[in-house]
């Protein structure tokens, strides 16, 4: 017998397959790679939960709850938020979206952190099940970054050069301002370059002696980006 979704585009096909599982994406990279701007594309069209820690933690910081005083110092100077913290808010997280396909940016940043994300994704009978890797030289990072803007509002990503906004400074979807995170500037991103090279990228080979870790260059600009990830996305379900 043939299935009606035979005859569907691809990606409505994939979007059907993602919402029946429960699927855990871990993207990896540096800072400025795109893991936010693609997490947000599997969020829009393929129906994932986007959880990107530092937007969690943006969120915190704007309502001045007790976690945003804790982390702010570290998220204004690009240092890494204590793992205890990380862990915490991560279990809230997951805890209240269990169920879900979730695709996980900025998290895992540690080898604790990914320890602890096993712990509580077998707690609920969950495991990661994909972990891809965009890459992108420190050149590259520096000049996306110091042109990166977003919205306060729904929090889009832009960028000056290869996506700006139809208004200047004005969000295309909400209509929120647009500004530069304070860890944009150069100095700062050169210390979260640092940071990642130190305490982040461990975490490739911890993924990839568990599961088989899949790597994208980030130079592919976003659509090409986009496809490689639902080519891994789909052979990873099929
Ligand atoms: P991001 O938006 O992912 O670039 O994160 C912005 C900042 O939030 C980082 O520079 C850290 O200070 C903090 N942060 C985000 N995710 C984590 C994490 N998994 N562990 C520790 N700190 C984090």
């Amino acid at each position: 017998m043939r299935c009606w979704l035979d005859s569907c585009p691809k990606v409505n096909r994939l979007a059907y397959l993602l919402l029946r599982y429960e699927m855990n994406v871990v993207l990896l990279g540096p800072p400025g790679s795109g893991k936010g701007t693609q997490a947000e594309l599997m969020h829009e069209r393929l129906g994932f939960v986007h959880y990107s820690t530092g937007d969690v933690f943006r969120d915190h910081i704007k309502r001045k709850t007790p976690v945003g005083y804790e982390v702010k110092e570290y998220v204004t100077s690009g240092r890494l938020v204590p793992d205890s913290v990380v862990i915490e808010v991560m279990n809230a997280f997951i805890a209240e979206h269990v169920g879900k396909p979730i695709v996980y940016d900025g998290f895992p940043r540690t080898i604790p952190q990914a320890e602890g994300f096993g712990r509580v994704l077998d707690g609920h009978g969950l495991k990661v099940d994909a972990v891809v890797l965009i890459d992108l030289a420190d050149d590259e990072v520096i000049r996306r970054l110091t042109a990166r803007r977003q919205c306060r509002k729904c929090k889009k990503i832009y960028n000056l050069t290869f996506r700006p906004s139809r208004k200047e400074g004005i969000c295309d979807e909400c209509g929120g301002e647009l500004y530069q995170r304070e860890d944009d500037k150069e100095e700062t991103i050169r210390r979260r370059l640092d940071v990642y090279r130190e305490q982040t990228e461990p975490l490739i080979k911890f993924y990839e002696d568990k599961f088989k870790l899949e790597r994208i260059a980030g130079e592919l600009g976003r659509d090409k980006v986009f496809e490689e990830l639902k080519r891994i996305l789909e052979t990873g379900k099929e």
